[in-house]
């Protein structure tokens, strides 16, 4: 059957024969896997996973969502699927602003690159092909510099390129597209750079998405726009951004301060998104098609950028003590047009300044100093001085520090945990410690926490089924801050696919992708789920344990429940019953 919604046409590059092919997947690949993220890691599991992230085997797999360009607001979204240098294992990454949309309209759900190129290169993508472009000239520019030019030799096209951390293999390095949004997490412009691959243009495209049932499709999605633009969460987005949830993490006790010492930050009045708006002239900016508009363009002394999102503003601000709104902006747009993930960045930044209080590694400056964090940046993304050891990320950095620094490298698999402070908000902890890999983006159980709807007890149970939510939604792919559950989605990809699809497919859809992620981490040795040390010695200051310690056997008897409900056995390890119920791993799609 060849549904709607999809083009069914995937492009493969390879960079060392510089050759091209469209591929043609089999409706089994949106069926069972619906796209994105799900796509994704069923097309790198199929490939194989022995290749180390840095060859040239390892696939870069950007992948789109049916919703993905559609009318449904929030489609911009797109992931980049590929085995990270900073966990070991799979990622899918996410951005947003325009990439994902313009790759659909020139008729293709993705965009598979494998091999490297002997000289540094960037790829023009048409709709059967691509043409290798030499970029000598712009090997060593920032993202900006590179975007800038390469949207004026293809004018209108969408450009992802890398700055000088993924040219030099910075474990963290992200791609950027349009200027500030980035495909972020878990290295993908590490992966890039290790391919000579400088950029990706994709120049304006006129195709249109196949549609199963149009009046319905458009009558349901027609409503949906409509209580979209009148939820309360929109226009709350729309005004204050994701920093909103500076001001709330903090009367909540989960701020992450002073790398993770701390939940709340005597100075996070400068770092708010009411501070913001006052000192960068904040304007609402939204990604292709989102009427929510999280994006905030941001002009001061001379400077533009769109943020800080509350992410950035947590790591690069509250956990470096930096109160200031134009410091976290100036560090924000230094990662930015360096091509460093700003999550990571802060947190190794953090670990480094913890580690120096400890007298483990010297650093000429303490928490707080905006300008020492801002050449901490830079020696990161050329690997200069101490920035060498940083650029491997905490988890490695920490190895290399010896034992002792264990217990501060803020990290769970060599991802550098981002979202909230665990120390007040234990179930965010237990969410990122269980997840494919510990990033906000997973399941933000925070929310409930705070609220106070969550027991000890239905922890485990909630944290799955959010888990199993959010990878549907990041296969269709849909952005976090769609304030609608499958109940409106799946009938709009019905009428949109013409699959014939209930809620409940959806968490089912979302269960097989958290279990084939899962055993892709297993392949891949990752090791147990657990957090650092720190937050089981320290006593909690917020959530479900204020006051107490969270121990180890809190979370052992949590992770005993929640492996019991996904039918893993009490390593982790799905058990053949599940896998045979998931139809897992099931037959190769995917080949070259
Ligand atoms: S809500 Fe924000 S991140 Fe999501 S699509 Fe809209 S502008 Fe982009």
């Amino acid at each position: 059957m060849s549904y709607k919604g999809y083009f069914h046409r995937i492009l493969f590059v390879d960079l060392s024969q510089r050759k091209s092919k469209v591929w043609e997947p089999p409706p089994e690949l949106w069926e069972k896997f619906l796209g994105g993220k799900g796509a994704g890691l069923k097309m790198l599991y199929d490939l194989g996973l022995d290749p180390d992230p840095f060859s040239p085997e390892n696939p870069l797999i950007f992948l789109t969502g049916p919703v993905t360009g559609s009318p449904i607001p929030t489609s911009a979204r797109s992931c980049v699927v590929f085995l990270s240098p900073l966990t070991n294992s799979a990622v899918d990454s996410h951005a947003g602003g325009f990439f994902g949309p313009a790759l659909r309209k020139l008729g293709l759900d993705g965009l598979l690159i494998l091999g490297k190129s002997p000289k540094p290169m960037y790829l023009e993508v048409r709709p059967d092909t691509v043409l290798f472009h030499e970029a000598e000239k712009l090997w060593g520019e920032g993202i900006f510099a590179t975007e800038k030019a390469l949207k004026e030799r293809h004018p209108g096209a969408v450009v992802a390129s890398i700055g000088p951390a993924g040219e030099r293999g910075v474990r963290f390095a992200c791609i950027g597209t349009g200027f500030w949004r980035q495909f972020g997490r878990g290295g993908a412009g590490a992966v890039m750079g290790a391919k000579n691959l400088k950029a990706i243009v994709v120049p304006p495209g006129s195709e249109k998405i196949p549609i199963a049932d149009e009046p319905r499709f458009h009558e349901l999605n027609k409503k949906l726009v409509e209580d979209l633009l009148s939820h309360p969460m929109r226009k709350k987005r729309e005004e204050l951004g994701t920093t909103m949830w500076i001001r709330m993490a903090q009367e909540a006790g989960f701020l992450p301060t002073r790398n993770f010492q701390a939940c709340r930050f005597p100075g996070f009045e400068g770092i708010t998104s009411e501070a913001m708006k006052r000192k960068l002239s904040w304007e609402p900016r939204g990604c292709f098609n989102c009427p929510i508009r999280c994006g905030k363009l941001a002009r001061w002394d001379g400077f533009e950028l769109e943020g800080p999102e509350y992410e950035t503003t947590a790591f690069l601000g509250a956990n470096l003590e930096i109160g200031s709104a134009k410091a976290v902006a100036y560090a924000n747009l230094l990662c930015d047009d360096l091509g460093l993930d700003t999550i990571s960045t802060g947190v190794v930044i953090s670990f480094a300044l913890e580690a120096s209080e400890r007298g483990l590694l010297p650093l000429p400056f303490r928490f707080g100093d905006a300008e020492g964090v801002f050449t901490l940046i830079r020696q990161i993304a050329f690997r200069e001085g101490v920035g060498d050891l940083l650029a491997e990320g905490t988890r490695i950095a920490a190895e290399k520090l010896g034992e002792e620094a264990q217990y501060f490298a803020i990290q769970v698999g060599g991802m550098e945990l981002s979202g909230v402070n665990p120390k007040g908000c234990a179930s965010m902890g237990f969410s990122l410690a269980t997840a494919d890999f510990a990033s906000h983006t997973r399941f933000w159980s925070a929310t409930a926490e705070m609220q106070g709807v969550l027991s000890v007890e239905s922890v485990p149970k909630f944290v799955k089924e959010g888990q199993d939510e959010v990878a549907a939604r990041n296969s269709l792919i849909v952005c976090d801050f769609l304030p609608f559950g499958f109940d409106r989605l799946a009938p709009l990809f019905c009428a949109l696919t013409g699959m014939e699809l209930v809620s409940w497919d959806f968490l089912r859809a979302g269960e097989r992708i958290e279990n084939l992620h899962r055993l892709i981490n297993l392949a891949r040795g990752r090791e147990e789920d657990t957090l650092p040390e720190r937050f089981f010695a320290e006593p909690h200051e917020a959530g479900l344990f204020a006051g107490q310690r969270f121990t180890p056997e809190d979370f052992r008897r949590w992770l005993s429940e929640y492996y019991r409900l996904r039918g893993w056995d009490e390593r982790g390890v799905p058990t053949p019953e599940k896998l045979a119920e998931l139809g897992l791993p099931g037959p190769r799609l995917c080949q070259l």
